[in-house]
């Protein structure tokens, strides 16, 4: 197994062991208990942390008529970036971990 997928796969689980610990996390009140505000928010952390492809943007094409990509696109947030030049782990606006091998 690749080391990407155990993180991955080791992140997922933490996020299941908050989840068993929170229920469905659902609470029907005006002040929900600090616990599950923090579970929540320790949930969305962990999941930015499991790195997503981004999506291309094409900005014209070579001699073969291949499509050339100028832009990723955050997959959380969809904040624009420039290939070859915004070469980011995680994207600087909303902390998602992207894999930009593809484009690499
Ligand atoms: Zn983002």
């Amino acid at each position: 197994m690749d080391n990407k997928k155990l993180a991955a796969d080791k992140i997922k689980n933490a996020i299941m062991d908050i989840q068993e610990y929170i229920g469905n996390g659902e609470y029907n009140g005006d002040n929900p208990p600090i616990y599950l505000l923090t579970a929540t928010l320790a949930i969305k952390a962990l999941e930015n942390q499991i790195p997503i492809k981004p999506n291309l943007e094409g900005d014209g094409y070579d001699n073969e008529g291949n499509l050339i990509y100028g832009t990723w696109l955050c997959p959380n947030c969809d904040a624009h970036y420039e290939i070859d030049y915004d070469d980011y782990n995680y994207c600087p606006i909303c902390g998602q971990k992207v894999d930009l091998s593809d484009i690499n």
